[in-house]
């Protein structure tokens, strides 16, 4: 009797020629997640099975497998020889002694001499007669026995299915730079894309020394929590210190936001270009604040050709909070900070700034030697 996790993956199925490939970048994401844990992963039709671990690790490796995108669930069973003493002992291992219960087979050998209501019926009987105190309910039991019937004389006999996170394997669609603040909604936009299967590259702008080291280590504890979903190894911050400076100085105050954003698409998209990564991916959702309106959308894309990813476009804040708590970067996220768009905060931002207008106060500025200055202060740090 062997201890397993067994892993079924979700939409890549529907993927059809590219199957192959969308498993290949499964098994890889699955290996990652399960780094530095003692296992061994092995692939069946269509399942994976987690086994060889140390029996206190598996709630690690069951909460480290719940995270990977692609896992439509996930169970913690045993697995046998498909002769029905075997099954039977698995079966009773699993059982608890008294209430309710019943047995549900799923077949994928045709073959087995016993059809699944033979199977649920026999197991189900020894079961009742080891435990007099159970009782059979197929309706709504307190408990049930799976028993899967695999296609190479094993059978797998699990108490439960949990759900996964769904999704697709990240990896499957593209990659994109994610520009992460320590605010609420980045972290959840990036969590978006990488659960469509997209790479995410994190990148913070900071505004030190105005921006403290505690804000920074915040934004790299966000991209750490991200981490265990996007399976990113690490986060790049850039100073974007004299940029502000030079707009606060040269500039009219209300547009200093509307500025701020177009270098920071301008930086990303740069950073974006250098690492192979097809479009940036931001926490904006329309109307929240003053430069996420449509005039504030348009002018930082007016300053990039890269597609510019908005996943929370339409979502409400409190609709934001529900999922930032789910994913567990909310208590982070709240912890007080300074963010760079916080520093030389204009009183009234322009809501509705024209592009002529942008554009004609921005050419006080340099522009190319300001996004080149700030790219020169990029630093990775590893999570
Ligand atoms: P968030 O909660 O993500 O900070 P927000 O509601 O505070 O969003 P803004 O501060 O207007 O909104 O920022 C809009 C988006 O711009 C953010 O979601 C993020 O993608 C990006 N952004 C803002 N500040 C930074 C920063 N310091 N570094 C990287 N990206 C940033
Ligand atoms: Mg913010």
């Amino acid at each position: 009797m062997e201890k397993v996790v067994i892993v079924r993956y979700a939409e890549i199925h529907l993927k059809g020629r590219n199957r192959g490939y969308f498993e290949r970048v499964f098994t890889v994401n699955l290996e990652k997640a399960l780094k530095g844990l003692r296992h061994e992963l092995r692939r069946t039709s269509g399942r994976y099975l987690i086994a060889a671990f140390d029996a206190n690790d598996v709630d690690e490796i069951c909460a480290r497998v719940s995270r990977v995108f692609g896992v439509h669930s996930y169970s913690i069973g045993l697995r046998v020889s498909n002769d029905l003493d075997s099954i039977f002992a698995a079966a009773l291992a699993l059982c608890p002694t008294s209430g309710t219960f019943k047995v549900d087979t799923h077949r994928a050998d045709k073959k087995y001499p016993m059809t699944s209501p033979e199977l649920n019926a026999e197991i189900g009987a020894r079961l009742l007669a080891a435990h007099p105190a159970l009782r059979v309910d197929v309706r709504e039991p307190d408990s049930c026995i799976y028993l899967d019937i695999r296609e190479d004389g094993t059978a797998l006999v699990f108490g439960a299915f949990e759900e996964g996170a769904g999704g697709m394997p990240v990896g499957t669609s593209s990659k994109g730079v994610l520009l992460i603040s320590g605010g609420i909604d980045s972290p959840v936009a990036g969590y978006m894309m990488a659960k469509r299967g997209m790479e995410v590259n994190f990148l913070h702008f900071h505004s030190y020394p105005y921006t403290n080291e505690q804000a920074r280590d915040k934004v790299v504890e966000l991209a750490r929590i991200l981490s265990r979903y996007t399976l990113a190894s690490s986060i790049a911050t850039v100073k974007v210190t004299h940029i502000q400076e030079e707009i606060h100085k040269k500039c009219a105050a209300e547009l200093n936001v509307t500025l701020l954003r177009r270098f920071m698409f301008r930086i990303a998209q740069r950073y974006a270009q250098q690492n192979g990564a097809k479009c940036l991916i931001t926490g904006e959702s329309l109307g929240q604040v003053a430069s996420q309106t449509i005039e504030g959308i348009t002018s930082s894309n007016a300053v990039v050709s890269l597609p510019v990813l908005r996943p929370l476009i339409g979502f409400d804040k409190e609709e934001i909070i529900v999922r930032a708590k789910k994913i567990g970067t909310y208590e982070t996220s709240v912890l007080p900070y300074e963010d760079c768009c916080t520093v030389f905060l204009p009183e009234f931002p322009a809501i509705k700034p024209k592009l002529s207008y942008i554009e004609e106060e921005e050419s006080k500025l340099e522009i190319e030697p300001l996004v080149a200055e700030a790219l020169a202060t990029l630093e990775k740090f590893e999570l």
